[in-house]
């Protein structure tokens, strides 16, 4: 059987010269059956021209937040620095496959961006907005460190099951209003939501964690990449 075609949207260094992506993102979709398409940043229509060589995305994360002008909001000063070349192009891909019905995995920050793109807001910083401060854990990343509850019957129910889940945390930031059309589908019990998806499209689904590294711990944070590598093969046909 072929391997869909997975994009994977691309880190870039803070001199802006060299791309970046951690390799465990393109072990995962490999490991999934997937095949892994690293994918440059580009326009509207450059992501256009590369989604028609995908099957499925992932939007990967990375230390950059996204610009919050993006979504209405002045820059406080315990936001993060921005990457807005990267974001733009990241925006025109997730823009793009949601356009197409390609199935999307957004990661961390890739699922903060799902949100904003949907018209939604994020949390700039959780320690100066809500006082918590404990979803960035300290070394190793890909240790589990605290658990959340998966909704029963969502996208994300259906890869990982409704039982408790333990996940990695290296976020400071978090959805705060869900935009259009997005659907809570895990929380921390502290209320940080740590997935969305949305139900209008096949499959497109956000989880604040990274189950790329989590995946050495428990399986099924491997069943989520997975799962689109799956949908990926239904898009396909
Ligand atoms: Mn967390």
């Amino acid at each position: 059987m072929s391997r869909p075609r997975i994009g994977l949207t691309l880190d870039v260094d803070d001199a802006l010269v060299r791309y970046e992506l951690k390799r465990v993102y393109v072990d995962a979709v490999l490991a999934a059956g997937g095949l892994p398409i690293l994918l440059p940043f580009g326009d509207e229509q450059v992501a256009g021209a590369y989604l028609a060589l995908c099957d499925g995305l992932v939007i990967s994360g990375g230390v950059a937040d996204v610009p919050p002008e993006l979504y209405g909001e002045a820059r406080r000063p315990r936001c993060g620095p921005a990457k807005p070349v990267r974001t733009q192009s990241e925006w025109a891909f997730c823009e793009a496959a949601l356009a197409a019905r390609i199935p999307v995995l957004g990661v961390c920050g890739g699922m903060q961006l799902l949100n904003v793109v949907r018209g939604g807001t994020l949390f700039q910083d959780l320690s100066d907005d809500l006082g918590l401060g404990c979803h960035e854990q300290p070394p190793p990343k890909d240790r589990p460190s605290h658990a959340i509850e998966v909704v029963p019957h969502t996208l994300l129910a259906s890869l990982v099951g409704d039982q408790q889940l333990h996940v990695n945390s290296t976020h400071h930031q978090a959805v705060r209003t869900p935009g259009t059309g997005v659907l809570v589908s895990a929380r921390a019990a502290d209320g940080v939501v740590e997935a969305i998806e949305l139900p209008d499209v096949p499959f497109a689904l956000g989880v604040q964690w990274h189950p790329e590294s989590a995946s050495a711990h428990d399986d099924r944070h491997a069943a989520i990449y997975r799962g689109l590598v799956a949908a990926a093969r239904d898009q396909r046909r």
